[in-house]
């Protein structure tokens, strides 16, 4: 089959002879410094890049050049993101799994981790819990099985978190981690509500994909990889792709990644509003070490750079699989939105204590919330709970041309600042309240139009004397 990026069928969009001819072409021009000075020239238009002229920025190994590649992603960054990042949490509803994915613990034949689903019951306890931290956004996982998780579970679920309203709290947006699924059950997910549906393609080489993925309905690459349109088909328009980087060799994963970028794009008129990178890490009965193309920091940096660059509106995911001081190295780089006081545990939120061994993988970031938000601010970010886009109707192409066009500054950073001070009051620690209003009003001067600051200010003073009936 050819690459085909308009293609609905996945061996077309991603298509491996074009990827092994891209990945000789990023070889053979890796210290080309006259065709590379031309791919930055046309990356510092803010346009994005194609998958083959990311790839060779991704293989460059002239020492001015990348540094030239890693101060241009930290002000595309700083263009399209300003100083926020958006916090949010994961929320395992179940850890039942029929597939047989080869680098997870949630694996079916694993016969000795903890296998549990939450009630609705215990979702209103684990909600209560995360609305006790602070947390406005969640990120649902589910092991994938039709008899335990069927979607109806997950849709009962959806509303059942949106309903609880505890004291000041409310999750005001639900993304869903899911497996694979139907147009129909897509349109059910739209239909609950839900912000982003996001699905890891772990990894875009077929022939590997099938031998991580042995048995169970996910071992079908189409069908994975063609997920992303049935959910645009069923009506979601912000998805969020990633790979699992460690299964395969990096630089496969990632011109596929961004052909599957280019694919959304050409077919739908809208990329991935998100994009993750995991990595691989220790859980239950898997050890990182058994995958023979883990990456080390610096590659992981320079990989964030590179996409950061190549599709420059998209958010950008990193969770608590990393330690802070990665963390802190990407944060700069690209990144847009972190997890914080994550636990990996079906019902690990509620009862932390009484934790079985029913984890994902392994935390290596175990801050809490509050850790992370004064951390965030000491680095001069403004960590934000905003759900504005997507409670006023602002996603798919509508948040693209508006992020595309540098426009959503002018919201994004006064709402950032009236979550950021919404949970100064309600949840956060003094030392973190004291340093959170000093950059609150600090801030307040950067918003740059005069009657938005103003507005901003009446705003915050509502909020000082309780009031909270604005849409964040
Ligand atoms: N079951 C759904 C699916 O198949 O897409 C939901 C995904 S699962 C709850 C979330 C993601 O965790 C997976 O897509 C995978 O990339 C990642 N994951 C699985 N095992 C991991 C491990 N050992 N280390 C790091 N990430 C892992």
């Amino acid at each position: 089959m050819n690459y085909d990026p308009h293609s609905m069928h996945a061996e077309a969009f991603i298509n491996d002879e074009e990827i092994q001819e891209t990945l000789a072409y990023a070889d053979k021009n890796k210290e080309n410094d006259e065709l590379i000075g031309e791919i930055l020239e046309k990356a510092r238009k803010r346009k994005g890049l194609s998958h083959r002229d990311a790839s060779v920025l991704l293989s460059c190994t002239i020492p001015e050049r990348n540094e030239e590649i890693y101060a241009l992603a930290e002000q595309i960054k700083k263009d399209f993101y300003g100083n926020r990042i958006v916090l949010f949490a994961p929320l395992y509803l179940s850890n039942y799994c029929v597939n047989g994915c080869v680098y997870c613990p949630y694996h079916a034949k694993n016969k000795h981790i903890c296998r549990k689903k939450l009630t609705q019951e215990e979702i209103r306890k684990e909600v209560i819990a995360l609305q006790d931290m602070g947390h406005k956004r969640l990120a649902l996982e589910t092991g994938e099985d039709p008899v335990n998780n069927p979607i109806e579970y997950v849709l009962e679920s959806i509303k059942t978190i949106y309903s609880i309203k505890h004291k000041n709290g409310a999750i005001r947006r639900v993304n869903v981690n899911i497996a694979a699924t139907t147009v129909e059950n897509y349109r059910k997910l739209k239909a609950a509500g839900i912000g982003t549906y996001i699905l890891f393609q772990e990894t875009y080489h077929k022939k590997s994909y099938e031998q991580l993925h042995p048995t169970g309905p996910k071992h079908n690459y189409d069908y994975h990889t063609e997920a992303m349109d049935r959910a645009m088909e069923g009506g979601i328009d912000d998805v969020g792709c990633g790979v699992l980087f460690g299964l395969e060799r990096y630089r496969y994963e990632f011109a596929g990644l961004l052909m599957h970028a280019e694919h959304l794009e050409a077919v739908h008129g809208v990329g991935p509003h998100t994009i993750s990178v995991p990595r691989v890490k220790h859980a239950d009965d898997i050890d990182p070490s058994a995958f023979d193309n883990g990456i080390d920091d610096d590659t992981f940096a320079k990989i964030v750079a590179c996409i950061r660059i190549a599709v420059p509106y998209t958010g950008m995911i990193i969770s608590t699989r990393e330690n802070q001081k990665c963390r802190e190295r990407v944060l700069k780089l690209g990144i847009s939105q972190i997890s914080g006081g994550s636990r990996t545990s079906v019902g690990g939120y509620a009862e932390p204590e009484e934790e079985e061994n029913s984890e994902q993988f392994d935390v290596a970031d175990t801050r809490t919330l509050d850790e992370v938000v004064h951390w965030l601010m000491d680095l001069g970010y403004i960590p934000s709970f905003c759900t504005a886009c997507y409670r006023e109707g602002r996603t798919g192409d509508r948040f693209m041309s508006l992020c595309k066009s540098g426009q959503i500054q002018n919201c994004c950073h006064p709402n950032a600042l009236m979550t950021l001070k919404e949970y100064l009051m309600d949840y956060a620690q003094p030392d973190t309240r004291r340093v959170g209003e000093a950059l609150i009003q600090r801030e307040l001067e950067n918003i740059p139009k005069e009657t938005v600051r103003n507005i901003a200010r009446e705003r915050l003073a509502a909020i000082e004397h309780g009031d909270r009936d604005f849409r964040f």
